[in-house]
């Protein structure tokens, strides 16, 4: 082990970012976590490692890779767009044999169940690129069939969607995202990082936020139906129901009526679950008029 080398016995992020060249690159969300200690504070978030795969979405120099290995994660799938970083991933999927698999390619094109290969129980924990940070949570929370194919999600988000994922009704924050993810999740702040925690530093704060899925979101319905009811009424979040849910049905009222929600409330006074009633009346609607 070289005096400089981290507690793994690899070498410290700056040198290795220096030796390949890894500038940062705007256009890739590339605001690194050089810090191993931060890191595997990270990794401890996303609890016992041991027996688990992670997927990490955008390993970069590996900062959060050589953490969760140290913490004792059984596998790492990693994938990562910038190919200038696979030659440093290569040193550390040398230095942990058969544990580190790294995926060159864009994670909007990724096909998760393909790659996990029936290795669950599944983390996905990602310092994410917070230009596509928020579609890929989306993805996650959308897909089917439910319960999906991680039990866990610790992501890094800027803190304004952090705040999105985990408001609560009557707040500006509240939205699509706040439904989507409360309806089919237990979604949670677990830390708050500064811009100076990143190399170099963004212009805004970051959190991290831990998901557990529900198996079974009540009131029932299919998250497709869901996000349309939501659409709809966000789109005109200042609007009262009755008006804005004309873009969802001829006849806001009768919906709104049948789920017992007082046609002048607006969107963002309503709970998650008066948002899956309203979707699921909508779905028996679909169904009788099929
Ligand atoms: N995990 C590293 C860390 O914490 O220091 C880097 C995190 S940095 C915020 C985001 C990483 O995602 C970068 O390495 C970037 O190259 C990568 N990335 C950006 N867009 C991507 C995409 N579409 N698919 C996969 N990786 C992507």
């Amino acid at each position: 082990m070289s005096p400089t080398a981290g507690p793994d016995g690899l070498p410290p992020l700056r040198d290795i970012i220096e030796r390949h060249g890894l500038n940062a690159k705007k256009s890739l969300g590339q605001n690194f976590l050089l810090d191993l200690n931060l890191t595997r504070k990270i990794a401890r978030l996303s609890g016992n490692l041991d027996h688990r795969t992670i997927v990490e979405i955008g390993p970069g120099p590996g900062g959060l890779t050589r953490a969760l290995l140290m913490e004792g994660a059984k596998r790492v799938i990693a994938v990562e767009r910038d190919a200038r970083c696979l030659p440093a991933l290569e040193e550390i999927a040398a230095h942990y044999p058969g544990r580190l698999a790294v995926h060159p390619g864009d994670a909007l094109e990724a096909d998760w169940p393909a790659l996990i290969a029936g290795s669950e129980p599944v983390t996905i924990a990602a310092n994410l690129p917070y230009g596509i940070a928020s579609l890929l949570l989306v993805r996650w929370l959308e897909t089917e069939p439910w319960p999906p194919w991680f039990d866990r999600m610790v992501l890094m988000f800027q803190r304004e969607v952090a705040d999105r994922i985990v408001a609560a009704p009557r707040t500006k924050a509240y939205g699509r995202l706040s439904v989507l993810a409360q309806w089919r999740t237990r979604a949670k702040v677990v830390m708050s990082l500064p811009p100076e925690a990143f190399t170099p530093a963004p212009k805004v704060a970051s959190a991290v936020v831990e998901f557990t899925p529900i198996p079974m979101p009540e009131p029932q319905c299919r998250v497709s139906t869901l996000a349309r009811v939501t659409a709809s009424a966000f789109g005109q979040r200042r609007k009262m129901l009755r008006s804005s849910l004309k873009q969802l049905t001829p006849m806001p009222e009768l919906l709104l009526r049948e789920a017992g929600i007082a046609p002048e409330r607006r969107a963002e006074e309503l709970t998650v679950s008066e948002f899956a009633t309203l979707a699921s009346i909508v779905e028996r609607g679909d169904q009788a008029s099929a």
